[in-house]
């Protein structure tokens, strides 16, 4: 006999039943609002194509690191879980003994958001009502393929029946935007946007910069060997992101937060030298260059600017060199966000029109560093607990660290950041959770009325991410 698998409908809210109390009417106020996903890695295919989702195996384990770095962390290699191999070697491709490699190990994700997300779409989306273990593997797989071949569970109706607003992906600079044009192009009502992520033409160390820079400038007829033809073939290249991706933000992942504001004349010859090969200090600093040019040219177009800063990627060469990005041996490294950004802070901070969102990984820059710039600079904004972060825990720590010198109004809502669309509703309503807990304290302290929590609620839940990205 496998456990029943059940939602406890007060999951998160606080133990204690006056705040519970008080967190169940907040929580109840914010649960059915439409949800805002302005920052997140789903694939704008599903949406263009409208085809149904392959199998249970490809849709909750070969793309999820979060749920595959667990399970190799144990000693399960990823070539089992269906993972793929730069090389193209044997990997096991049958997605039922996925499936089952899986369960026999679901017990590692216990106690993580991982479990959470999982349970809330296994329940609350196909239905599933027993707890996966190895026995009762087979029938779970079979009732969520079954499922998966109904038209109920097509991308399209699953993001109107997860009562989205608005969604963005994320492409790369040099991407053709064909499936939002397809979308666009289709008539249906659904808004899935693209975010403007240029790091593959900014960042010197991205493979592939010196081509992407030559092909930057085949796209838009731009003279890309020189300063100002690459800026211009940036702006053309966001200009298009505007109007055919219905794009309102750029996104920019790089190893730190540094930023530079150079004369024209020595960005000109940095950049003459980062395309003929640059030490790591020459790469640094056009990265920071290019994050204050970005600013400059978002006070032209109007894109909210978002920083992902602080990810060592792919610290594992065994993982880097068989299976490539992405494949959870990505770490959270510290960041200085007050002497880093100082350059485009000194340009640009003060300017109201401008919008920058700031993520970090590195916690102890909450209180020290990103709350207290963002209480002052008109240009900042503090983005939510990112990541390894983005879990009730993490969430809980954020509101803690940055409400009292930020506020709730110098924060944009909630991101879920995701590849698996599964998650999306899972997240958010982690999230009203456990922001909702947290209102609920101050209400129960008496630093916060009642009517002014309700109000917050629904601004954290909807209206700061539909303002802050301009939606
Ligand atoms: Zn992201």
């Amino acid at each position: 006999m496998s456990a029943p698998l059940s939602l406890h409908k007060d999951r998160l809210l606080p133990a204690d039943p006056a705040t519970r109390h008080i967190a169940r009417d907040l929580y109840e106020s914010v649960r059915d609002l439409p949800i805002i996903s302005p920052h997140g890695h789903t694939d704008p295919s599903w949406f263009a194509d409208d085809t149904p989702f392959a199998d249970p195996a490809a849709l909750f384990i070969i793309p999820d690191h979060y749920i595959f770095r667990m399970l190799y962390s144990q000693g399960v290699p990823l070539e089992d879980l269906g993972v793929p191999r730069i090389d193209g070697g044997p990997v096991e491709t049958d997605p039922r003994r996925i499936w089952h490699l899986f369960a026999q190990n679901q017990h590692l994700l216990r106690g993580t958001p991982s479990r959470m997300w999982l349970d809330h779409a296994f329940h609350e989306i196909l239905g599933v009502r027993e707890r996966l273990c190895a026995d009762n593997a087979d029938r779970i797989y079979d009732h969520i393929a079954e499922r998966l071949k109904s038209p109920e569970y097509r991308p399209r109706a699953l993001y109107e029946r997860f009562n989205i607003e608005v969604l963005a992906t994320t492409e790369g600079a040099l991407d053709d935007l064909r499936h939002h044009r397809k979308i666009a192009a289709s008539g249906w009502e659904g808004r899935v946007i693209t975010a403007f992520r240029p790091d593959g033409v900014t960042d010197p160390d991205a493979p592939g910069f010196r081509d992407d820079i030559t092909e930057l400038g085949r796209l838009t007829g731009q003279d890309t060997t020189s300063w100002r033809g690459y800026l211009a073939a940036l702006a053309d290249r966001r200009r298009y992101f505007i109007e055919y991706g219905g794009c309102t933000s750029t996104d920019h992942g790089h190893p730190t937060a540094h930023t530079q504001d150079l004369s024209e004349t020595d960005a000109e010859a940095l950049f003459a030298r980062v395309l003929n090969g640059s030490t790591p200090q020459e790469a640094e600093c056009f990265r920071g260059q290019m994050l204050t040019e970005m600013a400059r040219m978002s006070l032209k177009d109007g894109l909210v600017m978002q920083i992902h800063p602080g990810a060592r990627r792919g610290q594992n060469p065994y993982i880097q060199r068989t299976f490539g990005e992405a494949k959870g041996d990505d770490f959270p490294a510290p960041t200085d966000f007050v002497h880093d950004l100082k350059p485009l802070l000194n340009r640009f901070g003060n300017d109201r029109d401008l919008t920058i969102i700031l993520f970090t990984l590195d916690e102890t820059t909450y209180a020290r560093e990103i709350a207290p710039l963002a209480g002052h600079y008109p240009a900042l904004r503090i983005g939510p607990a990112w990541w390894f972060h983005d879990s009730p825990e993490g969430i809980m720590r954020f509101r803690e660290q940055t409400t009292e010198t930020g506020g709730f109004y110098n924060t944009v809502g909630f991101n879920d950041d995701t590849r698996a669309f599964f998650s999306v509703p899972a997240r958010h309503d982690l999230c009203r959770r456990v922001d909702s807990a947290y209102l609920a304290r101050l209400v129960a302290e008496h630093r916060l009325d009642l009517d002014e929590a309700f109000r917050v609620a629904a601004d954290l839940s909807y209206h700061l991410a539909k303002a802050a990205y301009r939606l």
